[in-house]
């Protein structure tokens, strides 16, 4: 499928003239209308939620503009449970996914009602230390080892990762829980990040519906919801065909049927945890051509870099580029596209056939909406950049402003940097 930018080079250019490149841009239409579908697609259970993954995007403008279609917050760390807490998305509307968790982390989670999902059994003493009891909801979270196949392809190492419990450690935490008083369990697992297939969710709902039911059976727990997490995919590459997520919530609700309505539990709440499928593709990081360079290779050099955008140069991830105003030009040439760090990597794309860029040229990297902004750090000395919205009237909202050298510059202790350049 052609990939297009959400805005014009003319809009483009408005907006660089009132806030500089480069800046991640968002799509408040596109957002709007996904989280809309996501709910459309599982309105057939009775207790969906959608927990957006913070992570993705922990921008509080971003965050509210969920809430308004029902999504709650899924959160790691402390930061983010501050953040949910900010703007009011507290309780059951929060979903504490986390794993090597400092205690202090349980504690907040706690204090602010969310539901705690417990990485690893030996977790269940540390909470009830913690915090001097357990609350009445908690989940778990599941690693089945092993690999994961769809239709024989295999998608991810699940046997080779941190996370969750072994089947026979998840029977004993949810014995161990259920003596110690909890009352409502939930089952969690994530097998598999950026699938871009409709049959995953509902390859991983069998495997947890099934587990689910023997878990109600053999330790007579009352299971009240199965999480399914996030890893539903976006498709980066022009040749890839989006989810349909209509389709997914229908394979999810078949296989419901199948095995828990049959075993007499639909009464089961279906949650996810989705971060990239919320917000990936409505985002995009706006970067101006500002250097060229003819040696072994052809380079274009522009004004953001790996500190904006990790993926490219941390997964060698591939991000669609398109020039502005350039759209229907012949892409007849081929360049790396690379930002100014002082490492090779540094690259968000090799070898691309583009159009000619000019010097002064506006580009779009696509799909930065989710793991973009918020993978940012600040190596060489970089700056994190703006964030804008883009509203659905086709006016820009700064709703990040970019950080200065004086953010930089302000965690030295007892050295401060203005004072010293004074002197
Ligand atoms: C990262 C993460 C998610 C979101 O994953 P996406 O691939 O962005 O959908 C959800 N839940 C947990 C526990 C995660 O770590």
């Amino acid at each position: 499928m052609e990939k297009r930018p959400f805005i014009t080079k003319d809009q483009a250019e408005s907006i660089a003239a009132k806030f500089p490149t480069p800046f991640h841009l968002y799509d408040e239409a596109g957002l709007r209308e996904n989280a809309k579908r996501v709910q459309q697609a599982f309105s057939w259970n009775k207790g969906f939620r959608e927990y957006f993954a913070v992570k993705a995007n922990p921008n509080p403008f971003l965050m509210k503009i969920m809430h308004e279609y029902g999504c709650g917050c899924d959160c790691s760390s402390m930061t983010e449970l501050m953040l949910s807490e900010a703007i009011g998305i507290i309780g059951e509307e929060v979903m504490f996914s986390s794993n090597d968790t400092p205690v202090e982390e349980f504690s907040k989670a706690a204090a602010m009602g969310a539901i705690i999902n417990l990485d690893d059994i030996t977790q269940i003493d540390v909470v009830e230390k913690t915090l001097g009891y357990l609350p009445e909801k908690m989940s778990c979270r599941f690693n089945p080892g092993g690999m994961f196949a769809i239709s024989n392809e295999i998608m991810d190492n699940p046997g080779d990762a941190k996370y969750g419990m072994t089947e026979k450690q998840l029977f004993e935490a949810f014995r161990i829980l259920k003596e110690k008083g909890v009352k409502e369990f939930g089952l969690h697992s994530f097998l598999c990040s950026n699938t871009v297939s409709n049959d995953y969710y509902p390859m991983l709902a069998k495997i947890l519906f099934e587990l689910a039911v023997r878990l109600a059976r053999e330790t007579g727990v009352h299971i009240s919801f199965i999480n399914l997490s996030g890893g539903v995919g976006i498709p980066y590459r022009p040749d890839q065909e989006s989810n349909d997520i209509l389709v997914i919530g229908e394979g999810v609700r078949k296989v419901y049927e199948e095995v828990l309505s049959a075993a007499g539990m639909d009464d089961v709440a279906i949650y996810t945890e989705m971060g990239r499928f919320m917000t990936g593709p409505y985002g995009c990081l706006v970067t101006r051509a500002i250097n060229e360079k003819h040696i072994y290779k052809e380079y274009v050099g522009v004004d953001a870099c790996a500190v904006n955008l990790m993926r490219p140069a941390m997964y060698g991830a591939y991000h669609h580029i398109t020039v502005l105003g350039k759209e229907d030009a012949p892409h007849d040439h081929v360049y790396d596209v690379t930002g100014s760090l002082c490492e090779n990597n540094d690259k968000f794309a090799i070898d691309r056939d583009l159009p000619e860029v000019e010097t002064g040229d506006l580009l779009v990297i696509h799909d930065t909406g989710a793991h973009g902004f918020s993978m940012g750090y600040n190596y060489n000395g970089k700056l994190r950049s703006a964030e804008i919205l883009w509203r659905t009237d086709h006016t820009p909202q700064l709703i990040r402003r970019a950080e200065t050298p004086k953010d930089y510059f302000a965690t030295f202790d007892g050295f401060d940097f203005y004072e010293q350049l004074a002197k």
